[in-house]
């Protein structure tokens, strides 16, 4: 509150003269202007006086006759980029790079916010900075929700510091603090009445009772995001009853992947990839002379398309995808079953046996199930007999596009009721179960999952294990596809 005491006549700052006059300046302000003049102690010492360019630290900030927003604000600005740029090199992955923006970036502006004057077009500007930071570093697609990237994770979002809330909530919060103040302390109170806008609280003008902290942002960001025509269509999925939104969400909350995964599968649910449907129609360019996919020329190139309708990837990609989510079914059954004992293979590595028997389980992959009559769909990814029980399981997975997921169980469920009769006949069993295993191509987790894990017993926690096994999966295939020609 140097300010306060200016308008005395003279104002001298010495420093500390034990340690030495040469680190000592000395001010003269007379009505508020700089006078040169060097301050004599006895006639051997003097200090040297600070000219108008020269500034002085003081509680961090640098100032002179008051403090040099300008010059605070570029070094505070190149600071921040610098952490940023410097977290971005880092081989943290998609949380901890957040966490690490959030605790060790962010706060250097925090601690300036109510005394330097920021403008809001300087707070956009730094969140532009930030934006093209993780963008250069491959980290979020430029075409991103922007509200995505300051949601929480729970809620689908990245859950970076919403930089121009805090810094609203900051100067909210120390004028109330002033005005509080001011009915008990006339410091507090002169302060209040004369200050218009000499600093960023303004404390002339009374705290913005209706712009209180209280207002949680997160809500109206998630209603702007639905809002969006292209952007909107995942959120928009995730309401659907049939959908399991905290679940199909746990991958951000987790947020083991690398950054550069969890932005691009991002922009796969944000339906922002470049196909040649999204150049023809969406950004509308001219050089796009049709959409037809790249593989099958056929079908329309949406991002759709590429994650799980192109008939050329059914027998290599999409197989691929669908075996490793077998792979983990099979593998925790048939360890849980006792029908296999090493548990260190991870199940990318994981081959799974055609037939796998002991004295209670038999366990079956990608097996025909003979019958009497002929049944069409006799070969369901996984059967599991419990021979004491005379219970069996015929386990189907599926990984289709988020709007087909509804469908896909459905279907699983009506192909297999044939054999599922036949099975209980000709195996006299108690009971057979048709378990569709299924998630979508983004990592979307339908309520049905829940039930079948259930139903054979492996634990809920399962699905985060096929949820990153199937984007990690749909990430590489939309990788390779838009590395092919065009033509
Ligand atoms: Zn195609």
């Amino acid at each position: 509150m140097k300010h306060l005491i200016d308008t005395t006549t003279e104002f001298s700052k010495d420093i500390n003269m034990e340690f030495g006059l040469d680190k000592c300046k000395t001010l003269h302000i007379i009505r508020g202007k700089i006078q040169p003049g060097d301050y004599t102690i006895n006639t051997t010492d003097t200090i040297t006086a600070m000219e108008p360019t020269d500034l002085y630290k003081y509680l961090g900030y640098k100032q002179l006759k008051g403090i040099d927003h300008t010059a605070i604000k570029n070094t505070l600005n190149t600071e921040y980029k610098r952490r940023v740029t410097a977290i971005c090199k880092t081989q943290l992955t998609g949380k901890h790079l957040i966490k690490a923006l959030n605790t060790y970036a962010i706060p250097i502006l925090t601690y300036s916010f109510g005394i330097i004057k920021w403008s809001k077009t300087d707070i956009q500007q730094i969140e532009r900075t930030t934006r093209t930071t993780l963008t250069k570093h491959n980290n979020l697609h430029p075409k991103s929700a922007i509200e995505r990237l300051t949601i929480k994770r729970q809620n689908g979002g990245r859950g970076l510091i919403d930089i121009n809330h805090l810094w609203q909530k900051q100067i909210n919060r120390l004028k109330t603090f002033f005005y509080t103040k001011s009915h008990t302390s006339n410091i507090h109170k002169a302060v209040a009445v004369n200050d218009h806008n000499y600093t960023p609280l303004n404390l002339h003008e009374q705290p913005d009772t209706q712009h209180n902290d209280t207002i949680d942002p997160q809500t109206q960001k998630i209603e702007d995001w639905k809002k969006k025509v292209l952007h909107g269509r995942h959120p928009h999925d995730l309401e659907q009853p049939h959908i399991d939104t905290i679940a199909s969400n746990k991958f951000l909350k987790i947020g083991n992947l690398f950054p550069e995964t969890e932005g691009f599968i991002i922009a796969i649910q944000d339906q922002i990839i470049n196909t040649k449907n999204y150049r023809k129609y969406i950004i509308k360019d001219p050089t796009a002379t049709n959409d037809k996919c790249r593989k099958c020329h056929t079908q329309p190139e949406t991002i759709q398309h590429i994650t799980g309708a192109c008939t050329t990837l059914t027998q290599t990609d999409y197989t691929h995808r669908h075996n490793q989510v077998a792979n983990i079914i099979h593998q925790k059954l048939a360890l849980k079953h006792k029908l296999i004992q090493d548990t260190n293979t991870p199940y990318y590595n994981y081959t799974p046996q055609t037939v796998l028997e002991n004295t209670t389980h038999k366990l079956y992959y990608d097996r025909a199930i003979l019958t009497d009559r002929t049944i069409h769909y006799n070969r369901p990814d996984i059967t599991l007999q419990d021979k004491i029980n005379k219970i069996t399981y015929l386990i189907d997975i599926a990984v289709p596009n988020t709007h087909n997921l509804q469908k896909t169980i459905g279907e699983k469920i009506t192909k297999y009721a044939d054999l599922k009769e036949e099975v209980t006949r000709i195996w006299r069993q108690d009971k057979v179960y048709v378990v569709p295993i299924v998630v979508s191509t983004t990592g979307v987790i339908p309520n049905h999952l829940h039930h079948s894990l259930k139903l054979i017993d492996l634990k809920d926690s399962t699905y985060i294990q096929l949820q990153k096994a199937a984007i990690l999966n749909t990430c590489r295939i939309v990788r390779k596809f838009m590395q092919l020609d065009e033509n």
